[in-house]
């Protein structure tokens, strides 16, 4: 899981440089499948339900799931990435968004805010914590923030498997759910809207958005708890 997470963080750090004005989200999927396939694994969403692309590629009011294609980059965009690889068996995943060119001061705040919500998250991943003591740390933390957090899609247990047990919401009261313990691996994975938390799904089946058109962010990592604390498998940190 370890090598597996490490290829996602190459991917994203290839959409780090490559996300400027005027590039189309089809060409950031071909850059994600090459990087994903000259490691020697295999796209994780590719084909996945029939999803026709490696990354999703969710734009300003999109919050997950939108298709890669034609559409290009424009000054003031925010793009969130999703992306999965797998690799003898293993799965990683990790979503970020970032920025096109100069954005909005509404936009640079919900972005730190979701990466930050994600830190929290992560935080809270510890031996004999409950599970949902990670969805408190979301919830609490992006309402203080003025944000609302996706309801309709959460985190998830990952392995041999990308979606495994248990769900990981991005809301609730603390001390609920399983009692964590070293060998568990989460994607952790806030989605955050400007607006109000409420989504709705596109006519091609796939692309979320925001039910109020407002703008929304999501960040996630492959996150494994140890018996020394927790390791980041898809952090950028470690390439
Ligand atoms: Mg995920």
């Amino acid at each position: 899981m370890r090598e597996a997470g490490k290829i996602v963080a190459e991917v994203h750090h290839e959409m780090e440089k490559a996300v400027e004005v005027g590039v189309t989200t089809g060409k950031l999927d071909k850059i994600a499948e090459k990087c994903i396939r000259r490691y020697g694994a295999e796209p994780a969403f590719l084909g996945y339900h029939n999803f026709p692309a490696s990354i999703c590629a969710s734009i300003n009011n999109e919050v997950v799931h939108g298709i890669p294609g034609l559409r290009k980059l424009k000054e003031g965009d925010i793009i969130s990435i999703d992306v999965g690889a797998r690799l003898k068996g293993y799965y990683g995943d990790a979503a970020a968004t970032y920025a096109a060119g100069e954005i909005s001061a509404q936009a640079q705040k919900l972005m730190d805010v979701t990466r930050a919500s994600l830190q929290r998250a992560i935080d809270e991943m510890q031996s004999g914590k409950r599970l949902s003591d990670i969805s408190y740390a979301v919830q609490s933390y992006v309402e203080e923030q003025s944000f609302s957090v996706v309801r309709n899609y959460v985190g998830h247990g990952i392995g041999e498997d990308m979606h495994e047990e248990p769900q990981v919401p991005n809301f609730g009261l603390p001390g609920r759910g399983p009692t964590l313990q070293p060998g568990i691996v989460l994607a952790i994975e806030p989605m955050v809207n400007a607006g109000s938390w409420e989504v709705e799904v596109l006519d091609d089946q796939w692309t979320v958005v925001t039910s109020d058109g407002s703008l929304s962010a999501h960040f996630e990592h492959t996150v494994a708890l140890g018996n020394n604390g927790t390791e980041i498998l898809t952090s950028t940190d470690l390439l």
